[in-house]
């Protein structure tokens, strides 16, 4: 094992943690077999903390690794189809593609064939070892489950031109924590490995592969300008980029809601169901990792999913099944109901994995999470991002409610606290709009309920996220509704 050689981890590349080692291991399009997952459980048994993390791209890491893991299991891994057949590019960043590609009911391609030609192309040239760890590449089938928002450099998204399935061409520029921005070109669905491949050599003509800190592909386009790197792509190809501006009106066929992949959901294969199940903060012990690969290869066809929202996907259930499986998922100690909490909680590694961290987001997010088991108030996700600092590695994209962790000494008080923010922020902030300073470990899950409670009773819709609702008041008049409603409360008591 490689450690501390790269700012990402990977199977071969790992890197030192606050609580020991840290081994990511990447699994194209998140989609794995029962037999691999229970490897890694294995793995996580004998050399880390017993348990697995699933990341916001959808792969697994290791933690709290305390000694080297030997030749040989890393060979049975391999062997296994896990990580990359050639190490030199094992740090580079997981391929996303919906969790639902070949079984979503309104996709307009299985993208499962692209992963893995871009993961045998990548893999089968240690050239491409010069890309930045951080060089991600997304593939949208066009179904209800986009990952069209998720954070990529590249992102190929389906979409239908006069009955045609074309990708639509999304590049990283910009500000950073940007979504993927549509370029208005169109591929043809046979032209993608050439375009991806061009899009990397133009990436590494124009980067010193020898530093440790490469350019991000997002800062080298804003450098290039669009343009600019559009036509250096162009001398690289055999045939002409297809400018479809003109097609600007082509609407992808996809639903923005996410978590909406969670509970039990028909596939496109008649008979067939597939269950989204919720892990807290993405994180599965040993035990339900072999819990649910057992379910996975009694009921289904031994895949399970992992999904860029840190849940897990159980699929191919035959109908008379689905209910004996929900009830095994519970008795793992899991759930796949939409009004859990955990489902679209996210938190960074906080203190316990981070230096940077000024709190302990792991630990406060699940504490809120157990708090709203005994008072529900939700019916649909709310998305709540715990960030231990400013840089918000958990989640780069807006969220419902963002928390910023903040010693209260800067308060003249003690211990650690929040910053609260809602909905989208001005000026690209990307916490959202800041609406409440300073609120301690004590007041956060009153403040977080009443903040819900008047969302339900405020929305337009059942449909109106969170954010949408936050974003339709000021914050004075946001902050007058949510102390109304504690008023209320007090006085109903
Ligand atoms: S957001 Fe800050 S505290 Fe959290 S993992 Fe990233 S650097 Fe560490």
């Amino acid at each position: 094992m490689l450690s501390g050689v790269s700012a990402c981890p990977g199977l071969f590349y790992t890197t030192p943690a606050q609580d020991g080692i840290l081994s990511r291991i990447r699994i194209p399009g998140g989609i794995l077999h029962s037999k691999q997952l229970c490897a890694i459980a294995d793995i996580a048994d004998q050399y880390g903390g017993g348990y697995t993390d699933v990341t916001n791209r959808a792969n697994l890491q290791v933690r709290e690794i305390r000694q080297d893991i030997n030749a040989e299991v890393l060979q049975r891994l391999q062997d296994l189809g896990l990580g990359a057949r050639n190490p030199a590019v094992d740090n580079i960043r997981n391929i996303m593609a919906s969790p639902t590609a070949g079984i979503d009911l309104l996709e307009l391609i299985d993208t499962r064939p692209f992963v893995q030609g871009w993961e045998n192309y990548i893999t089968a040239n240690a050239r491409w070892s010069g890309l930045s760890a951080k060089f991600s590449v997304c593939f949208d089938g066009g179904g209800t489950v986009s990952v069209c928002d998720r954070l990529n450099d590249i992102t190929l998204a389906a979409v239908l031109v006069d009955d045609q399935v074309y990708f639509r061409l999304c590049l990283s520029i910009g500000e950073k924590g940007e979504p993927p921005t549509d370029t208005g070109i169109l591929l043809a669905t046979d032209q993608y490995l050439s375009v991806l491949a061009a899009l990397a050599d133009v990436y590494l003509k124009h980067t010193d592969i020898n530093s440790r800190r490469k350019l991000r592909f997002r800062e080298l386009l804003n450098n290039l300008g669009l343009d600019h790197y559009l036509q250096e792509v162009q001398q690289c190809l055999p045939f002409s980029l297809c400018d479809s501006r003109q097609h600007k009106d082509v609407i992808h066929n996809i639903s923005t809601r996410n978590y909406q992949h969670i509970g039990i959901h028909p596939q496109r294969q008649p008979g067939l169901f597939y269950i989204g199940v919720v892990l807290p903060l993405g994180r599965l012990e040993t035990q339900k990792m072999r819990g649910l690969a057992d379910l996975a290869a009694k009921y289904g066809s031994g895949t399970l999913r992992l999904t860029p929202w840190q849940n897990l996907l159980l699929t191919d259930i035959p109908q008379g099944c689905v209910t004996d499986v929900a009830d095994e998922i519970v008795v793992l100690g899991l759930d796949c109901s939409l009004s859990n909490l955990n489902n679209a909680l996210v938190a960074c590694s906080g203190k316990r994995g981070c230096a940077a961290s000024i709190t302990d987001t792991k630990a406060h997010a699940l504490t809120l999470a157990e708090y709203f088991k005994t008072y529900p108030v939700l019916d649909r996700p709310v998305n709540i991002h715990f960030s231990g600092c400013a840089k918000s590695c958990a989640q780069q994209s807006k969220s419902d409610i963002a928390l910023l962790g903040v010693n209260l000494e800067e308060n003249n008080s003690s211990g650690e606290g929040y910053h609260i923010y809602v909905g989208d922020g001005d000026n690209n902030q990307k916490f959202g709009r800041e609406l409440y300073r300073f609120v301690t470990l004590a007041e956060l899950p009153t403040s977080i309920e009443q903040m819900l409670q008047v969302y339900r009773t405020k929305r337009l819709h059942p449909d109106e996220s969170f954010g949408e609702f936050a974003n339709r008041y000021a914050i004075a008049d946001l902050k007058h509704l949510f102390a109304s409603s504690q008023n209320v409360e007090a006085n109903n008591k």
